[in-house]
């Protein structure tokens, strides 16, 4: 039996399809590179010495999904494809719905055609929205969310839950990301943001390899240890083993659960910045910017339920995360185009 991974080419795709071809699953990736590169998975394949089967398609295509059914024998499905960008998503918020809810309802309902009731779904923290007590626990209401993306993440949830209440067979778990950074430690794959990096790590990164000249601090009068924002960074590999735990799961889980995958502590922008610097030897400029719509001064994860019931945590701490940074992007200085 194979796994259906959408959006295997891209950043915690290409790491989670590592770790299955890893321990031995058979994998099928459909993606439309609309954000990653063929070359993710060619680097997987030979750090594995194993092959993924890879169709270049999209969610939204009723035909192409019919095939993939068809011709392997698919069990369950991870599901990472989708648009991620917050700020993108406040500007093109058709997109947005379009790519992540309903082309979830389309997978969703190849899915049922082709008798496919295992799923694994690439939730966010964001789902939380901005009034939920801090550290956030999943018996904590979701809604609230603050953006067109996170709303889409908001929307798949409770579609996901209706459906599993309406079909007895269909088990999913909604795995609600903190901040995923860090890349395998071979510095073979990693993130490899399209045009100037939204997220902390890869700018910060972009600045140390010369790329960028200097980090923007989005505030510094933030009621956080040091000023700045707090989030809770998570190393992509364990977030990858996040994903085999929960598959193993799917079978025992009747109807949908959600479960928080975190570090469960917070740090600060500054105190990453030094974390990267201690870690690659580089200074990393920076400059202090006015705060960024938008954003919570501090959040971070109760991650016990993880822990209890999927017997996961992480295992990787803030070094590792800026010691595979570094070397991915220093490896890589263009990231997958060379
Ligand atoms: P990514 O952009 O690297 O990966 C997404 C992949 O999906 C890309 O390879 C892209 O080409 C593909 N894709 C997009 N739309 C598609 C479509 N319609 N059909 C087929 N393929 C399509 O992003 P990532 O960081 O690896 O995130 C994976 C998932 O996790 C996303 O759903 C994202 O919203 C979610 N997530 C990410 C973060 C984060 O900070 N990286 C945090 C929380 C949740
Ligand atoms: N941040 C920053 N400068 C940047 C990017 C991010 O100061 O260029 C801060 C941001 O304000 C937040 C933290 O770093 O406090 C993490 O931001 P990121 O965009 O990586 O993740 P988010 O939690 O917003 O999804």
């Amino acid at each position: 039996m194979a796994v259906l991974v959408t959006g295997g080419a891209g950043y915690i795709g290409s790491h989670t399809v590592l770790s299955l071809l890893m321990r031995g699953d058979e994998v099928v990736v459909l993606d439309n590179l609309s954000n990653a590169s063929r070359e993710s998975l060619r680097r997987v394949e030979q750090l594995t010495g194993k092959t993924a089967t890879f169709i270049e398609g999209d969610i939204l295509d009723r035909a192409v999904l019919q095939a993939v059914f068809a011709q392997h024998p698919i069990q369950s499905v991870i599901h990472f494809a989708g648009l991620k960008a917050v700020g993108e998503s406040t500007r093109k918020p058709l997109e947005y719905y379009q790519n992540n809810v309903t082309g979830t309802l389309v997978l969703l309902e190849e899915m049922r055609a082709a008798g496919v009731k295992q799923f694994i779904f690439s939730s966010s923290a964001t789902v939380y929205g901005a009034n939920a007590p801090v550290p956030y626990v999943e018996t904590t209401e979701i809604g609230g969310t603050t953006s067109p993306y996170g709303t889409s993440k908001l929307m798949v949830e409770l579609i996901l839950r209706d459906y599993a209440a309406a079909d007895a067979d269909f088990s999913a778990i909604a795995l609600r990301y903190f901040n995923p950074v860090g890349a395998h430690d071979s510095g073979e794959i990693g993130e490899d943001p399209n045009g100037i990096p939204n997220n902390l790590l890869p700018y910060i990164a972009q600045v140390a390899v010369g790329r960028l000249p200097a980090l923007g601090i989005f505030g510094d009068d933030y009621p956080t240890q040091d000023g700045t924002g707090v989030r809770d960074y998570i190393h992509v590999m364990d977030l990858a083993e996040g994903h085999l735990k929960a598959l193993d799961k799917l079978p025992a889980i009747q109807g949908y659960k959600a479960y928080n995958l975190g570090a469960g502590e917070g740090y600060s922008v500054l105190e990453m910045l030094k974390a990267f610097e201690l870690a690659s030897g580089k200074p990393v400029p920076y400059e202090i910017k006015p705060r960024r719509a938008g954003d919570l001064a501090a959040f971070w994860a109760d991650a016990s339920l993880a822990e209890k019931e999927l017997n996961w945590r992480v295992s990787r701490g803030l070094s590792e995360m800026m010691a595979d940074t570094w070397r991915w992007q220093q490896k890589n200085p263009q990231g997958f185009a060379q």
